[in-house]
């Protein structure tokens, strides 16, 4: 993309309704705006974080063998009547009335429409398991939507839903899914503890939140510092091997970790004092096991191998798709602005040409442009005729991992600049060297 033809409406001033550094950032950055309070447009540098981290949590979820769909916003409140939750959910539904004056809701969760799929079109154990998700938008009419894409009223979530025909498969579901967040998040460049949770609307006993230690979080969190250093890295996991699956959940989960509303003081003092740790964090998912809750209600059962008929055992399973662009802007990010993960960059690479209009410059920018679009790499080309320094500003703001400069002066010894946004340190190269190393970096990315 170049620049001067993008739409990159940057702020030079910080809006004063911002509070927190990912919102601050996120608007001066021209990612967002805000329509009404807490409902956003996704201006183009903010829709392709957005459509990155979509397709992580895609790749992700498909790894673990879980199959997509679209279910949409809109809900008849008679499924809702059904279980009970139309009348439980309370002045977060945004209940809306058809021309027909039938009773809509634009759905802040799924169980329900699921439920529904499921017991029109499964009736034996022979087809479970079965794990359905989709990414949609959801609409909470919260009481204080604030921190921009955080707690917004309208907001993009993964919902899978988990069918099973015992207990045991339903925890390996569950499993599942904890391991496959667990991925998901690390490839996002974002450490996720998950901690053990308290059951809210939705139900069920066995439930873990995954959060982000950020100081600027909503949930305080108590936690052994052990748990910081666990990752999954490379390892290659069969996510049908339910002792190998419930291994890594024993792992993560084995150091102590709580959100307040789980905190046990008497036995958070048993981990040993230099490593006790008491922090806040963002949610950024939840996984629940909440067995027949709703298959009793909605009548969703199935035939077991013996003949006989019973409530299939659920589980529901969230990421906060928007609200993890703020998440990771709250981790990642210097006074200067963002620092995007690899993983989840806008653009692979900015390049900065610091003469517009100087033949042999712009001729080496175009050429380093299109030759990392050739390797795959997606450039983003300032093109503008700006001074140096407000090029890189607009670069450290917007937070492109890599920089490649391009002057006169380097191009007469076959020179640009390499530099990294995260440490601030350049290295000169020829472009081409340039070009091979940002190949190697986002190679399998
Ligand atoms: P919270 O406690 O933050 O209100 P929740 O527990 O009610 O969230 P879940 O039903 O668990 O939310 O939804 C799954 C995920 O969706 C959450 O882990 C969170 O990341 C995200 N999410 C929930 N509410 C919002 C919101 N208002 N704005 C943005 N993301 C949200
Ligand atoms: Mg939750």
């Amino acid at each position: 993309m170049r620049l001067s033809r993008y739409f990159l409406p940057v702020l030079k001033e910080n809006p004063a309704e911002a509070q927190i550094v990912s919102h601050r950032y996120m608007l001066r950055a021209g990612m967002i705006k805000q329509q009404a309070a807490g409902i956003y447009s996704w201006l183009p540098l903010g829709f392709r974080v957005l459509k990155r981290i979509e397709q992580i949590v895609h790749e992700e979820q498909q790894r673990a063998g879980h199959i997509p769909l679209l279910m949409p916003t809109l809900q008849p409140a008679d499924l809702w009547r059904e279980s009970g939750r139309y009348d439980d959910y309370g002045q977060e539904m945004l209940r809306i009335r058809d021309r027909h004056d039938r009773d809509m809701l634009y759905g802040p969760t799924n169980e329900e429409m699921i439920t529904d799929i499921f017991r029109s079109a499964v009736g034996s154990y022979k087809q479970l398991p079965l794990t359905l998700y989709h990414i949609q938008w959801k609409f909470r009419d919260e009481v204080r939507p604030r921190f921009g894409v955080m707690r917004g009223r309208e907001f993009l979530m993964k919902d899978g839903y988990s069918f099973d025909l015992t207990r045991e498969d339903a925890l390996h579901a569950y499993n599942r899914h904890m391991v496959s967040y667990l991925r998901t998040y690390e490839r996002m460049g974002l450490t996720a503890i998950p901690m053990r949770a308290a059951s809210g609307p939705i139900g069920g006993d066995n439930t873990h939140e995954f959060l982000v230690l950020a100081q600027t979080g909503e949930s305080e969190v108590f936690y052994d510092e052990a748990v910081t250093e666990l990752t999954l890295g490379n390892r290659k996991v069969d996510y049908d091997n339910r002792d190998e699956v419930a291994a890594i959940c024993d792992e993560f989960t084995a150091p102590y970790a709580r959100t307040d509303e789980t905190h046990d003081p008497s036995v958070f003092e048993t981990v040993p004092e230099a490593r006790r740790r008491v922090g806040r964090g963002i949610e950024v998912g939840q996984i629940f096991y909440f067995g027949t809750k709703y298959s009793d209600s909605m009548g969703a059962t199935v035939v077991t191998p013996d003949g006989s008929r019973v409530p299939v055992e659920m589980g529901s399973h969230g990421i906060g798709v928007s609200r993890l662009l703020g998440a990771i802007i709250e981790a990642s990010h210097d006074d200067k602005g963002i620092i995007w993960p690899e993983g989840v960059t806008p653009f692979h690479a900015g390049i900065v040409n610091l003469k517009q209009g100087d033949g042999a410059t712009d001729s080496a920018c175009e050429a380093l442009y299109g030759a990392l679009q050739a390797r795959g790499l997606d450039p983003l080309y300032d093109d503008r005729d700006e001074r140096a320094g407000a090029k890189f500003a607009t670069m450290d703001l917007i937070g492109l991992p890599w920089r490649i400069t391009v002057g006169p002066r380097g191009l007469a010894a076959n020179k640009v600049e390499l530099t990294c946004r995260r440490t601030g340190e350049s290295e000169e190269m020829s472009p081409e060297a340039a070009v091979a190393k940002l190949a190697e970096i986002y190679e399998g990315r």
